[in-house]
């Protein structure tokens, strides 16, 4: 079995129920196992700072599905809560991002990992300390090697 770490955010309507509601739908596939929950956090938007503060949480999963798999999951749990794509780093309904697969690097035009920004937002690397230290250090490792 594989161990994922995924990131989510939201900063428009209501963040946190977002959250919790996209924390369901992947809770509730078959193949997907939720194996730990951060804390949940408001930080100031990265990027695009000229947008309200966003809700983020990083969780860790236990799956054997593949990554790009798991990609287009994440992107069909986030169309079916409403995310409509408009400005880069614009505001979201929600966004999930996988930070890491497992020890994988891939770097794809439609997947990259470890995520290429991870080490540079504190809001993704603290919280994922918190779960899984030795994976938020590998990531850092990483992005000091490239
Ligand atoms: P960022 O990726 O900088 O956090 P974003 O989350 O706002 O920005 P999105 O519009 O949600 O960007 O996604 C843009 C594309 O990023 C997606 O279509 C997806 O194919 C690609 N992508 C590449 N690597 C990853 C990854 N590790 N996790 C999620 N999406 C990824
Ligand atoms: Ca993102
Ligand atoms: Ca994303």
């Amino acid at each position: 079995m594989a161990k994922a770490w995924l990131a989510l955010g939201a900063n428009m309507g209501d963040a946190k129920a977002q959250i919790e509601s996209a924390i369901c739908h992947i809770a509730q596939h078959v193949n997907i196992e939720i194996s730990k929950k951060s804390k949940m956090i408001i930080s100031k938007a990265w990027g695009n700072t000229e947008q309200s503060d966003f809700h983020n949480i990083v969780i860790e999963i236990a799956t054997e599905i593949e990554p790009k798999e798991l990609l287009k999951i994440c992107q069909e749990i986030e169309n079916r809560l409403g995310r409509i794509r408009g400005e880069k780093w614009g505001p979201r309904i929600i966004d999930i991002d996988i930070i890491a697969y497992d020890r994988f690097e891939i770097a794809t035009d439609f997947l990259t990992l470890p995520h290429p920004y991870a080490h540079e937002r504190d809001f993704v690397i603290n919280l994922l300390r918190g779960i899984s230290p030795l994976t938020a250090e590998w990531v850092i490792k990483l992005a000091k090697q490239s």
